[in-house]
């Protein structure tokens, strides 16, 4: 049975909607990532998993046991075998760290909480802390206390809320691989709340992506990104170039080429949405007036990709000012005309 299965759920606050009907399965010691928007629903959503929230409508069953139902008895939050850490886990302020970390593991022989607990801490990159306590601990570092004393019980599910969020970006990319590490490790079933596409995309074996209340599409990183199913999943991974036009022939014509619309009512309009990394360019010798070709408007370099502003002009004189980006360094001069290749597989199209 799966781990976590919500079947139906939906929540209301006051005249709020903010849960609009929520199916969801997490198999045993996978990873998945509740990635969407602020305001979109997610801890509401996970409070409910963890019984934070009591079920106003929809069942969540643990194991394929249903724990929460409407008019069923709530199964408290302690009582469900879950461990959870939220953006804002308060630690005991009176107990040391340690003793934090022990204090989820009453069930171990008191000789084996210790150990068990500093090794927690110490794949955190935590040991060093074992007898600070809280008030001396910056954001980040009871934060990391707070996922290694939710990960110490070896529950069988983790409910992680947006738990990297008060790490500077350095320091995140660290405890955001040591925690995945030792989830796969412990093999506990997981459901992470981000904002964040590309920590979903890291954490992940799938995403379930919502917005306004409802899931849009679940699937592994690599469905999302390359088989989104609408114009909202492209964007959320990444800054887009949207074109529109008619389909005509199975194609919709556009500045860099035609781009097949096969599957869509000849004569309809359509979005075309192609990925900066779809435009691949190739610089080129033309006499001095180039600009009646497709040419670079700016060339600036951001790190590990240089992004390129370009002006395209289509074989029909269609003109699109659109954004390329190129691995590594690539600075052409302004006005150098260039000839544009797209790659298909980076490039949607809508209705
Ligand atoms: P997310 O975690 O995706 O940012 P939330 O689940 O926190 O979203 O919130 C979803 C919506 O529900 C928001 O509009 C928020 O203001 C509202 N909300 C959340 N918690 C409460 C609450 N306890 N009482 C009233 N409204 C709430
Ligand atoms: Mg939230």
């Amino acid at each position: 049975a799966s781990a976590l299965s919500l079947r139906g759920v939906q929540h209301t606050f006051a005249a709020n909607h903010v849960v609009k009907g929520i199916d969801l399965d997490i198999a045993q010691g996978e990873v998945v990532c509740l990635l969407g928007p602020s305001g979109c629903g997610k801890t509401t959503l996970l409070r409910i998993a963890a019984g934070l929230e009591v079920v106003q409508e929809g069942t969540v069953s643990l194991e394929g046991q249903a724990i929460a139902a409407p008019g069923r008895r709530h199964v408290p939050p302690e009582k469900r075998n879950v461990g959870l850490a939220f953006q804002d886990s308060a630690l005991f302020p009176h107990l040391s760290v340690l003793e934090n970390v022990t204090f989820g593991l009453k069930h171990l022989p008191s000789g084996q909480r210790r150990a068990r607990a500093l090794e927690l801490l110490a794949q955190l990159g935590m040991a060093d802390y074992a007898e600070t306590y809280p008030h001396m601990l910056s954001g980040g570092q009871q934060q990391r206390v707070a996922l290694a004393r939710a990960l110490a019980p070896t529950p069988k599910l983790m409910l992680l809320d947006e738990p990297f969020s008060s790490l500077d970006a350095r320091l995140r990319d660290r405890i955001r691989d040591d925690t995945l590490h030792v989830l796969k490790k412990l093999g506990s079933a997981t459901l992470l709340v981000t904002h964040d596409p590309e920590e979903a995309m890291f954490m992940a074996d799938r995403i379930a992506l919502m917005r306004d209340g409802r899931i849009v599409q679940t699937g592994t990183p690599r469905e999302l990104y390359c088989a989104p199913v609408d114009p909202f999943v492209v964007t959320f991974f990444g800054e887009v170039n949207e074109l529109e036009g008619v389909v005509k022939g199975g194609v919709v014509q556009t500045p860099v080429g035609p781009v097949d619309a096969s599957w869509l009512p000849e004569g309809s309009a359509a979005q075309v949405m192609i990925r900066p990394e779809a435009l691949r360019i190739k610089e080129r010798d033309l006499p001095a007036d180039a600009h009646s070709h497709s040419h670079v408007v700016m060339a600036k370099l951001l790190g590990r990709t240089s992004l390129i502003h370009l002006c395209a002009h289509g074989a029909k004189g269609q003109e699109a000012h659109l954004h390329a980006r190129v691995p590594g360094v690539f600075l052409p001069q302004e006005g150098q005309p260039i000839d544009i290749d797209l790659d298909h597989s980076q490039v949607f199209i809508f209705p």
